[in-house]
């Protein structure tokens, strides 16, 4: 009889032509599709030059996806190079999909951002791009240059981050050698309550398990409590497995996940892989959703976890919305509707994750719906609470260079939704960052203190068709 296997078993077996991969085992498998941006880009194209050399050619380059997205929005001129040799490389080799920032000029000086995010070749944040332009599908592999390529796995996929190294093997081959992680399975039963969002629910998890808990393990994420929330917050949950050591985050695939990549997919055929009855884990855990509380991970570690209710005594200086896990469009609905008619007390950056999100920001209500002509949009009920908004990108959710928008350049206490806070991380290396969800950062801006969002949310926040196909 055949041993019984999990999802990201069956996919690495698949990718290697093989009939099972057996956790421990190092096998070679086929790559779907390799991204890269502007951080790693260019050192991955100078390894792939110096290894097969100058005039060589990628595997595939309808297979290899290229977006700038970390330090776009700066006066620094080494970030202009970077988009500079990323552009130079897509001409070069034919690359078929590049979202060029067409207004980084190599020019002296801070870039104009996009006017408007409907017509720009710019998309954003690359773990938000992917799934907009296609280029997820169940049962594939990905790899990225980035650490939280793992958030593709919200789409019943296998994704992790690389390398440049790798990366440039991969571009040179199509191939990559992986060791088969074994897979922890993290159940959530019930139905997500109005107060809580998957980042509470993955702070839950990295809160028990350590930063270290799942290293080189799959996570795999299931229930009818993960059944229940949206595609985009499927991805935060994924998105954060890195942030436990993870190889990989993975979740089933179910009617949500074929309705929007049978909209958005660039190719035609996929294979959806499915968990076996009595495949092995190398660890349980599971939780009810009725009991969870809304969480933050105080500085400087994303397994620092408290409930919220119990850190109203930490003084806040700044509040930050955005990043590929905290910039969705649901999460900017979330924030939108509890700071509705209210006024933020201290200063709160928000940063859409792509332009995507940013034109959904500007033409949507706060219920998800296309705004009638003299309804707020989620953009307008922002600003009108005091929200600073600024362009899609990555931003100050990596500090970056010193003029990056909402970057704490001073010892400042924050809380966002973005999923690091190691010293340094958004800036000074004295700064406290709180992670939390968009529920509780909005409500933690109102008071100037971390603040439960249940003091402002009780009824179930709806999104509407916003995030879907
Ligand atoms: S938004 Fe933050 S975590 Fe996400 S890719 Fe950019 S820098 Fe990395």
């Amino acid at each position: 009889m055949a041993r019984k296997m999990t999802m990201t078993e069956k996919i690495l077996a698949r990718h290697a032509g093989k009939a099972d991969a057996t956790p421990g085992e190092n096998i070679w498998v086929d790559v779907d599709v390799l991204m890269t941006h502007d951080v790693c880009g260019p050192g991955t194209i100078g390894i792939f030059h110096q290894q097969y050399g100058k005039d060589a050619k990628v595997w595939d380059p309808s297979r290899v996806v290229i977006i700038p997205d970390h330090y776009i929005f700066t006066a620094n001129e080494i970030c202009h190079r970077n988009v500079q040799i990323l552009r130079d490389f897509v001409r070069e080799q034919g690359i078929q999909y590049y979202y060029d920032p067409e207004f980084v000029k190599n020019e002296p000086g801070m870039p104009n951002p996009y006017r408007d995010p409907t017509k720009t070749n710019y998309k954003g944040v690359c773990h938000k791009a992917l799934p907009e332009e296609g280029h997820l599908r169940p049962g594939e592999i990905l790899l990225g240059t980035d650490s939280h390529t793992c958030t593709a796995g919200a789409f019943g996929q296998f994704a992790t981050g690389v390398g440049n190294t790798d990366a440039a093997f991969t571009l040179g081959t199509g191939k990559t050698w992986l060791k088969v992680p074994p897979t922890m399975k993290f159940t959530f039963h019930g139905q997500i309550p109005p107060y809580l969002t998957a980042k509470d629910l993955i702070l839950a998890v990295i809160g028990q398990i350590s930063v270290s808990g799942a290293t080189y393990k799959s996570m795999y994420f299931t229930g009818e409590g993960i059944g229940s929330l949206t595609l985009e917050d499927r991805m935060t949950l994924t998105n954060m497995a890195i942030e436990a050591g993870g190889k990989n985050g993975i979740c089933d695939v179910d009617q949500k996940t074929l309705d929007y990549v049978k909209a958005r997919s660039n190719r035609p055929e996929w294979e959806v892989v499915t968990e076996d009855e009595g495949a092995e884990y190398c660890y349980e855990h599971e939780w009810d959703l009725g009991t969870l509380e809304p969480l933050v991970a105080k500085p400087h570690s994303p397994d620092n976890k408290d409930l919220a209710r119990n850190c109203t005594d930490v003084k806040l200086d700044r509040a930050y919305i955005g990043s590929c896990t905290g910039g969705k469009i649901t999460d900017m609905i979330m924030a939108a509707s509890l700071l509705n008619g209210h006024n933020v007390k201290i200063p709160t950056f928000v940063v859409p994750g792509s332009t995507e999100v940013h034109a959904d920001m500007q033409r949507l209500n706060i219920r998800g719906e296309l705004k009638a002509g003299d309804e707020k949009s989620i953009q307008q009920t922002l600003e009108d609470a005091g929200c600073q908004v600024g362009p899609s990108g990555c931003a100050a959710c990596l500090g970056g260079p010193a003029d990056t928008f909402g970057r704490l350049n001073e010892p400042l206490n924050c809380i966002s939704t973005t999923n690091r806070n190691f010293p340094g991380r958004m800036g000074h290396k004295e700064a406290g960052v709180y992670l939390a969800s968009p529920l509780t950062v909005a409500a933690s801006a109102l008071t100037g203190h971390v603040t439960d969002p249940r003091e402002y949310v009780s009824e179930p926040i709806a999104t509407g068709t916003a995030g879907l196909v």
